[in-house]
C-alpha cells in the first residue's frame, strides 16, 4: 500500500516548509494557505483520524497544543488571535488521513 502523504513529508520524501520538529511531532506550512498564517502540526506516528488515536496516546495531543501555542507566538498571531482545528472523516472535511491540527491566523476568521 502507498504510504500516506504526511508520512512521506515527515521522512523528507516530499518537500515541505518545516516550522518545527521534535521526537514526536512535525509542523509545516500548509501548501494552500487559507490565511496569512496556516500551519499543520502532526504526530510523527501515523494515525488516520482522531478516532484511531488510542486514549493511552492522547498525550501527543497535549504536545501538539504546546507547539501550537509556541508557533502562534513565533508567527505573531498569539495576541491577534487564531483558530485551531482538526477535521475528522468525510463530513468533517478531512482530506489527508494522517491526524493533523491546523493553526490558522493573521486575518479575521469568519465561522
Ligand atoms: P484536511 O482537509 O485533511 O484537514 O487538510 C489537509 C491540508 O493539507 C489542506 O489544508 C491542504 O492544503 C494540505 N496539504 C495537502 N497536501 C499537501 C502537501 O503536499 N504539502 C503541504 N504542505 N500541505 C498539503
Ligand atoms: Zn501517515
Amino acid at each position: 500500500m502507498q504510504e500516506c502523504l504526511f508520512c512521506r513529508i515527515i521522512k523528507g520524501e516530499i518537500p515541505s516548509e518545516k516550522v518545527y520538529e521534535d521526537e514526536n511531532l512535525y509542523a509545516f506550512k500548509d501548501i494552500n494557505p487559507k490565511a496569512p498564517v496556516h500551519l499543520l502540526i502532526i504526530p510523527k506516528k501515523h494515525y488516520a483520524t482522531l478516532n484511531d488515536l488510542p486514549d493511552a496516546e492522547m498525550g501527543v495531543i497535549a504536545e501538539i497544543h504546546c507547539v501550537i501555542k509556541k508557533l502562534a507566538a513565533e508567527f505573531g498571531v498569539a495576541e491577534s488571535g487564531y483558530r485551531v482545528l482538526a477535521n475528522v472523516n468525510k463530513d468533517g472535511g478531512q482530506v489527508v488521513y494522517h491526524v493533523h491540527y491546523h493553526l490558522i491566523g493573521g486575518r479575521q476568521l469568519r465561522v
